[in-house]
């Protein structure tokens, strides 16, 4: 497992299954705010980093989706560090939880206990509200309840599945059922210009911003293609 540090704030956590897949520790007054739990065996490489770094305890985990790469060390997390809260947008809980299936597929897939992950809370006319040091975005189109979390005093971007990145490019995001809704949702970058990005298969992207024009032109067939794109 290799940790990575990020910014003031912030340190990655990341190992390879086929793709590279990525976790974030986020440093707070009170303790750690872990975004995404990546895989089940990730999760000793998440505690140790915890330890190691003097940053605990851990506090909350928040999701960028439900997924079962994003999801897969919540189990053994909560077992370490029991009672804490594990927040994911409303919208995205009962694809997460196996009452639904995600769109696209056939089969609901319970990836998380129901009951345990709850909405992350929401202010007037459902605009998420911050939590820990992050500001929460709601991005649809990768999932439905797709979440990036923008830490505002490190000016970095926890991207979650928005995008995938090579070599400080941005890709398109790999199983994503809506593709008009994902380009669309891919304009939170051009309002926040944050400094940096981190997305959870692939490296870090500086100035995301500056790479969005040539993001969308590579990807204008799906702009406007509607859910089956
Ligand atoms: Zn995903
Ligand atoms: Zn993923």
């Amino acid at each position: 497992m290799n940790v990575t540090r990020v910014s003031e704030h912030i340190w990655s956590v990341h190992t390879w299954l086929v793709f590279p897949i990525t976790v974030w520790l986020v440093k707070e007054e009170d303790g750690v705010t872990l975004v995404d739990a990546g895989i089940p065996k990730m999760a000793k490489g998440i505690n140790n980093a915890i330890r190691s770094l003097g940053i605990g305890p851990l506090k909350r985990i928040v999701l960028t989706h439900g997924h079962s790469d994003h999801v897969g060390a919540v189990k053994r997390l909560l077992q370490e560090w029991p009672g804490v809260p594990v927040y994911a947008h409303r919208l995205e809980i009962p694809f997460a939880t196996g009452e639904a299936p995600y769109p696209g597929r056939r089969k609901a897939a319970q990836y998380l206990p129901g009951g345990l992950p709850r909405p992350l809370p929401e202010g007037a006319g459902g605009r998420l509200e911050p939590i820990g040091g992050l500001n929460p975005y709601w991005t649809p189109g990768h999932a439905p309840g797709h979440v990036v979390y923008h830490h505002v005093q490190d000016d970095v971007l926890l991207a979650g599945d928005l995008f995938n990145a090579k070599r400080g490019r941005l890709r398109f995001p790999l199983f994503t059922f809506d593709k008009a809704q994902t380009l669309e949702s891919s304009l939170i970058v051009r309002e926040l210009k944050p400094a940096h990005m981190e997305v959870c298969h692939g490296g870090p992207v500086r100035r995301p911003a500056d790479r969005l024009d040539d993001y969308l032109r590579a990807h204008a067939r799906h702009a406007g293609a509607g859910a089956q794109a």
